[in-house]
């Protein structure tokens, strides 16, 4: 097999496609920075219509052999990609610190175990799918899933390992093939799937790479219309692009974007926990799709969460993510750096008030202070759309109907966390209009439970059955008795 290989924090990573099998070199090729240092880290392959053409064929060519299989037959292929995976553990964790800037000990614990259950989750899982019956009296209802064909997912930047394999495990155990694009800011851990897939012994075809940009490689395989379906995750306008452009061959999308959840402290709330949870909205520099961002503050604790939280966020380190002290990292590139800048600068001129930071941090170019604003307007920019930094905002309420219809008010409506007393935090919870809200807590996730959001947050549900659902072509066979 052709091999290449950057050699990016110690680790030999390939900046090839993955296609048929096989790596495959294309050009021209774009530069891959650290988002750590600026440091170039070499160049990646951009997946032209040839590359693009070639992914879906063989894709195509392996789905009848793949899809014949059962999921028990299927289950020891993902097992041992599974495998592989945990055998590239460090691997992992280097490249994607240093091509997307995410905390190590946060892939060390978090990401790497959780892309490894996303795998081998969804191939136990997908034993329990097949014919599922209806009984009535006049018939049997077979209910199948059955796989639906050939599978694009594409990928953010914050969270590469994390989404690809929370898609490609449901696609793959359900009998899908499928083609990854990753994000051409942070490829590198999906290229390193490539050579788990390929040591795990994955039929050819059933699982391909094409790097490449959004603009060029990403919509030129959306578009195609031999695609069964379309996984996204990223932002609402490449979201509607997608939608238009898949759309107009009727080929589903399952759309999982951006946010602008609350962060609601009710009176009745445990402050300091409060308080402690609202400091881990900067983890990731703040680029977590699900983290509450708008404070919502009971205005009778509002000094009290403020000097509480203060006390939390002064403590935070920003630094090199690499470094284990380290809680809140750099920011993905110049672009965003400026853009959350920008919307600083915004707010400021309209008004709004500076709790904490609201400037480039010193550690270095890439880096920005956590900051906090308030004395914002409902209609404000900064509370209206994802400023996806370490820029939070927080406002206060007297009421909890005035509660409610803040927390409803923006477009968004992925997640949120509520804390209070728990009946009435979990009052309001109910009446918040997102996919999934915490209580008391943030982050619980469970890969049986639905994830997606509502509103311009997204289009579907992931996880668990809802995964399959989406992957597969439901139908019934109809047995009369
Ligand atoms: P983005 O939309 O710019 O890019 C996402 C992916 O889409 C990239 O791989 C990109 O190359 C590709 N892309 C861009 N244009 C395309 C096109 N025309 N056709 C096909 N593909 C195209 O998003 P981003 O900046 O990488 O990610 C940040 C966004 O992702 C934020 O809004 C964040 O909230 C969201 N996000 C959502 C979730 C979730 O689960 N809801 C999780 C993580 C991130």
């Amino acid at each position: 097999m052709l091999t290449e290989n950057l050699t990016v924090a110690g680790h030999s990573v390939s900046p090839l496609h993955y296609i048929n099998g096989q790596r495959v070199a294309s050009s021209p090729r774009f530069d891959l920075h650290s988002p750590i240092d600026q440091s170039l880290l070499g160049q990646v392959c951009e997946g032209g219509a040839e590359q693009v053409q070639a992914a879906i064929a063989a894709a195509q060519n392996a789905f009848p052999a793949w899809s014949a299989l059962t999921a028990v037959e299927r289950k020891p292929y993902l097992d041992r990609f599974t495998f592989e995976i945990g055998q590239r553990a460090e691997a992992f964790c280097q490249l994607e610190s240093t091509d997307a800037g995410v905390l190590l000990s946060r892939m060390a614990h978090g990401v790497v175990p959780r892309a490894m259950l996303n795998i081998s989750w969804f191939a136990e899982h997908a034993l329990t799918l097949q014919d599922r019956p209806i009984e009535t009296e006049q018939a049997t209802h077979l209910v199948r899933h059955d796989p639906a064909g050939v599978v694009v997912i594409i990928t953010p930047w914050n969270a590469p390992l994390m989404l690809a394999t929370w898609k490609l495990g449901p696609a793959l155990a359900a009998g899908n093939t499928v083609i990854v694009k990753p994000p051409e800011w942070a490829p590198l851990t999906s290229s390193l799937l490539a050579d788990c897939a390929h040591a795990a012994g994955l039929p050819p075809g059933v699982f391909n790479i094409v790097q490449g940009s959004g603009a060029n490689t990403g919509a030129k395989l959306v578009s195609d219309p031999r695609l069964a379906r379309v996984s996204f995750t990223g932002s609402v306008p490449t979201a509607k692009w997608i939608a238009q452009a898949a759309g107009a061959n009727l080929v589903p999308c399952s759309l999982e974007l951006g946010g602008k959840s609350p962060f609601i402290v009710l009176q009745d709330a445990d402050i300091d926990n409060a308080a402690a949870t609202g400091a881990l909205m900067y983890r990731n520099a703040g680029q977590v799709c699900l983290a509450g961002t708008r404070f919502l503050v009971h205005s009778q604790v509002r000094d009290a969460f403020v000097a509480a939280m203060r006390g939390y966020v002064d403590k935070l380190k920003v630094g090199d993510p690499r470094d284990a002290a380290t809680e809140v990292g750099p920011i993905i590139h110049p672009r965003q750096v400026e853009r959350v800048q920008g919307f600083v600068e915004c707010a400021l001129a309209d008004g709004a008030e500076l709790l904490w930071g609201g400037a480039p941090h010193p550690f270095g170019a890439q880096y920005y202070q956590p900051t906090m604003l308030t004395n914002l307007r409902q209609d404000s920019e900064i509370v209206q759309n994802e400023v996806f930094g370490p820029v939070l905002t927080l406002q206060t309420f007297d009421s909890d109907e005035e509660l409610v219809a803040m927390a409803n008010g923006t477009d968004y409506g992925l997640g949120g966390v509520c804390y209070g007393e728990v009946a009435h935090a979990t009052a309001i919870a109910q009446q918040v209009r997102t996919g999934f809200i915490w209580v008391n807590s943030f982050g619980i996730r469970d890969l049986a439970a639905p994830f997606g959001g509502i509103k311009r947050s997204g289009v579907g549900r992931e996880g668990g059955d809802w995964s399959f659902e989406f992957f597969c072509d439901i139908k019934d066979v109809v047995v009369p008795k």
